[in-house]
């Protein structure tokens, strides 16, 4: 296959390097056919690639991934468009919205490789271009923001209203800034790592909380006031909305003592099998909402960063060749020194 690279004219390349994780969790670095573009598709040679929360979750699960080539959150340039393909253009700088075709996600081949092929681009479906003013590691953050900007638009939160974060991991953050670009600026955050409270203060965070310090209902209450209710032996906090970024029991058991009565619980980590306390719930007539990925908010996504309205550039703490991508996960596994790992396969 021919492949074109604006930068440099055209060039015969026909193999590229991938990772594919191995049942054993660790990564293997193999040569492989760089993809055709079919008719329908495009190839994209990949420029950065984060890692992500659901990748470590696929890693501790990796029997079933064997083989896979993960990778779902990426910028990069196009190289080779199927004859069929209409609106893109040989050197457009793109990002995609993966869970289109599972991208990097267990079933089509990702982006911890130098070359993604995206299946059936539609432009502002699954594909979108990047404007100069989102460079590459930018691009690579696109997806995670779009995950806030989603869990926001599920939550309904406004100007005025009285928030909660608890897990000021990347998606923590990408809800704190999605709030920040909403004019929701009453926002408290809740993390044991130093380094994630630090992020939570850089967005913008109106107080952050050790939870070693104490509780986080106590903390939430010195700032949104409390209610004392005859069934319960200490007062619960009056925050509107609490989203769970983090995804442990604790957490569950502490959000639902943070909310007013009619508050909003949002669900936005993996609960795996956590347990809500449904007395509470039912008592306060508290909402439970659950957020995943996204629907449509790339393009919006896209504008905030265009915009400089959110700069996420911050949260870029380590940056790491493909070929050590072994070592890029330890990193994304440490809280107290990660925030956003990138991938650069380095073409
Ligand atoms: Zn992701």
């Amino acid at each position: 296959m021919r492949v074109g690279r604006p930068s440099e004219g055209f060039a015969i390349m026909t193999k590229q390097m991938v990772s594919r994780l191995m049942k054993s969790g660790r990564f293997e670095i193999t040569e492989t056919d760089i993809p055709d573009a079919g008719e329908q598709d495009v190839v994209v040679e990949v420029a950065s690639c984060g890692i992500c929360g659901s990748d470590l979750g696929m890693v501790r699960a990796s029997a079933g991934f064997d083989g896979a080539v993960l990778g779902h959150e990426f910028s990069g340039r196009v190289v080779a468009i199927g004859s069929k393909v209409e609106g893109i253009a040989n050197g457009d700088r793109v990002t995609a919205n993966p869970m289109v075709n599972f991208i990097g996600l267990g079933r089509t081949p990702g982006a911890f490789a130098q070359y993604v092929r995206i299946p059936a681009p539609v432009l502002g479906r699954n594909i979108f271009k990047l404007p100069d003013a989102i460079d590459d590691e930018a691009g690579a953050l696109i997806e995670p923001l779009t995950v806030g900007l989603h869990a926001v638009n599920r939550s309904g939160a406004m100007a005025g209203d009285k928030v909660v974060i608890f897990g000021t991991g990347p998606i923590g953050i990408c809800v704190l800034a999605a709030l920040r670009a909403r004019g929701v600026s009453d926002v408290l955050t809740i993390d044991p790592s130093a380094r994630r409270r630090g992020f939570a203060q850089e967005m913008g965070a109106k107080a952050v909380h050790d939870p070693v310090d104490g509780s986080a209902v106590t903390f939430i209450s010195g700032h949104f006031g409390s209610a004392e209710l005859p069934y319960e032996k200490e007062p619960l906090a009056q925050a509107d909305i609490v989203f769970d970024c983090a995804g442990v029991q604790a957490v569950l058991d502490e959000a639902v003592l943070s909310l007013k009565h009619g508050g909003k619980l949002m669900l936005v980590a993996d609960p795996h099998d956590i347990v809500v306390p449904a007395r509470l719930v039912m008592l306060h007539e508290l909402s439970i909402i659950g957020a995943v990925g996204y629907e449509d908010e790339f393009d919006e996504a896209i504008a905030m960063l265009a915009s400089g309205d959110v700069d996420l550039s911050f949260l870029v703490t380590h940056r790491f060749p493909l070929s050590q991508i072994d070592e890029a996960f330890a990193m994304q596994r440490n809280a107290e020194q990660a925030g956003k790992v990138l991938v650069e396969a380095g073409n």
